[in-house]
């Protein structure tokens, strides 16, 4: 008879844990900063050298520990954060796991030094690769300071993976001013070898955002303050003017713990849909508050992730609080107010809304006209006709969305002439392959003629949907395409989903598909990509119940595909049908993507330019 299992001892044990908390710097600034804020420091100050791999020292004003608490807080699973079973299903506090102060020492040389307001001396414990080295009392500040030295210096396996220090430095600049974003109301300093990288005083949120991710970015933010069941939702959000390609500048917080979470995610971006581009990222910070029964924080050991009890209420009152925001802010609002008539005061109550309604009856007759030609940026073979019938189109969804025409509206019989605001317009010309030069009254108005194509074919693209599915065109010699797992899995599960938006992908074995027909306005460019694009949003969704949901991105994003970018020369007759096209739109408030369609500068402005007046 053999004994071949053994308990481990606990050096080794703590070492294991360490492979989980503690991946880098970062992570060990993360935990001791955690630490510092559950001590209720309001001042807390982190010094690291080449990139924390020499040295991480984190300096608090916190309440300190008493010399025995300080040597069980080395001990695995000590914490002073929970007591029961039932104390796991109301977190308050950052930590709660007892581990992190034993993993950072079982792979460094370790030093904590700590002392309680009330007490004469402070304890100096020093900690060699998890071993107890010395205990002594020591002269302090009320607070605690824990250094870390030669970081992995036991662990050489883990030591490879680090980067270099200047990338160290960055994810710890990262981990700070995520910290330093969730407590304006605590003081922070960061210095990466002797150089002050962060030094932020107690502020408000406000404050605390221009000084972390930039003062131009927080000139920009708009107040969210939202409750929904329960659910309660903070902070500032950006508007289209400052957004990011990465998601870097998102800072969400769930009961105060930075989170990365894949709900929240999509309820922001869900909120942004239309007004930021696809692939940017708004500038936020965002506080969800909800009950801690109702959130579960024990996911994994770097507590990164949550589950919530109920997702969809989160998701949903998230979504809610910004858009609130979102819809009554200004670029979804009147993005160029023009000049109101100088014999009508500007419509309020009432008046407006008839306009609106009239604006709106307006676009439905002039969607019912015969077929119209294909606008001028549409890469569409053939005549490009519509060929389909054409539904009606919704009458806008928001008041604020609706461009509101120049001349106070006149609801008048159906005629080619009877024109909106942009077929009214004198065109002056076309700027640098890219832009349209007309005017209005005394106002300049440039359009960017791709935001602008793009909008128009996103409108068509709605509207053909709407009246049964996307037209499809059928291609002359289909193209095989090689999909990854993922991707034929996806095409299996969507494809009468795919059909619905113009696509017709036929397996032919393996993860091949052939694709015989593409959407009609997108034929004839990067096709390919096209269904790829489209494949990557789809696997995203999940399951087919979503497509629905998920109908406006896709279309957005096959509008996308259907504009011919860049510098691109028009004749005058292909500006007046896009600008005919365009009143057909919404009132093209802005492109799918969130872009601003059309700018305007009133006379008043080029004569302050000039000096005029
Ligand atoms: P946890 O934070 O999950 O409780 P840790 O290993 O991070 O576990 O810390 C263990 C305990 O040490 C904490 O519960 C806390 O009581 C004490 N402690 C750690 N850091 C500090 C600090 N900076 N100030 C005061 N007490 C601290
Ligand atoms: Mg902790």
């Amino acid at each position: 008879m053999s004994q071949r299992i053994a308990i481990l001892p606990e050096t080794i044990t703590n070492k294991i844990a360490a492979g989980e908390v503690v991946e880098r710097p970062a992570s060990v600034i993360k935990e001791l900063l955690e630490n510092s804020l559950d001590a209720g420091a309001s001042d807390v100050s982190v010094e690291i050298a080449a990139g924390g791999r020499r040295l991480i020292r984190i300096t608090d004003n916190g309440h300190g520990m008493s010399r025995e608490d300080a040597l069980l807080s080395l001990e695995r699973h000590a914490t002073s954060k929970i007591r029961t079973d039932s104390d796991l299903d109301g977190i308050l506090t950052l930590g709660f796991r007892g581990e992190a102060l034993p993993s950072i020492a079982s792979v460094s040389r370790f030093r904590l030094a700590t002392r309680e307001a009330g007490s004469l001396e402070g304890t100096e414990i020093i900690v060699e690769g998890g071993r107890v080295k010395d205990v002594k009392a020591c002269g302090m500040a009320p607070g605690t300071v824990i250094s870390v030295e030669q970081l992995f210096f036991n662990t050489p396996a883990r030591l490879k993976f680090l980067r270099s220090a200047e990338t160290e430095t960055g994810h710890v600049g990262d981990t700070v001013a995520r910290m330093a974003v969730s407590r304006p109301e605590v003081a922070f300093r960061l210095a990466s070898d002797d150089r002050e990288m962060l030094r932020v005083q107690r502020s408000d949120l406000r404050r605390r955002i221009a000084q972390t991710v930039g003062k131009d970015a927080a000139a920009a933010l708009h107040e969210v303050a939202g409750t929904e069941g329960g659910i309660t939702v903070t902070g500032f959000i950006s508007g289209p003017q400052s957004v990011r390609s990465t998601t870097s500048a998102m800072f969400t917080y769930i009961n105060g713990r930075f989170v990365r979470d894949k709900v929240v995610q999509h309820a922001i971006m869900q909120a942004y849909r239309g007004v930021i581009d696809r692939g940017r990222y708004p500038i936020l910070a965002l506080f969800i508050e909800l009950p801690p029964g109702e959130v579960d924080v024990n996911v994994h050991p770097t507590k990164h992730e949550v589950r919530f009890r109920r997702q969809s209420a989160v998701h949903d009152a998230l979504q809610a609080a910004l858009e609130g925001v979102l819809r009554r802010s200004p670029w979804l609002a009147h993005r160029q107010e023009p000049a109101p008539p100088a014999q009508a005061a500007p419509p309020t109550g009432q008046a407006y809304r008839e306009r609106i309604a009239a604006a709106a009856q307006a676009s439905l007759r002039f969607v019912e006209q015969p077929p119209r030609s294909s606008f001028p940026l549409a890469s569409a073979s053939g005549d490009g006709t519509c060929t389909t019938p054409v539904a009606a189109v919704a009458p806008p969804e928001t008041p604020v969305s609706v461009r509101e025409p120049a001349e106070p509206f006149q609801p008048e019989p159906a005629s080619a002439e009877s024109a909106g605001y942009f077929s009214a317009l004198a065109i002056i010309g076309q700027f640098h392959g890219e832009y349209l030069l007309c005017q209005s009254g005394a106002e300049l108005v440039i359009i960017d003629q791709h935001a602008a194509s793009e909008r128009v074919a996103y409108q068509r693209l709605r509207q053909q949907f709407r009246a049964g599915g996307v037209e499809s065109q059928r291609l002359l010699f289909p193209e095989t395409l090689e999909l990854s797992f993922g991707e034929a899995a996806v095409v299996g599960r969507f494809r009468e989903d795919l059909a619905r938006i113009g696509f017709d992908l036929e397996p032919f074995g393996g993860t091949t598909v052939i694709v015989a027909a593409l959407p009609r306005l997108a034929t004839g460019r990067d096709g390919m990509q096209l269904v790829r694009d489209i494949l990557a949003e789809l696997a995203a969704l999940g399951t087919s119940a979503a497509f629905d949901g998920a109908i406006d991105d896709l279309l957005a994003r096959i509008a996308c595909h259907s504009v011919v970018r860049g510098f691109h020369p028009l004749e005058n007759r292909q500006i007046t049908e896009l600008l005919r096209a365009m009143d057909e739109t919404d009132f093209a408030a802005s492109c799918p993507h969130g872009r601003p369609v059309s700018h305007t500068i009133t006379l008043g402005e080029l004569e302050k330019i000039f000096k005029r007046t």
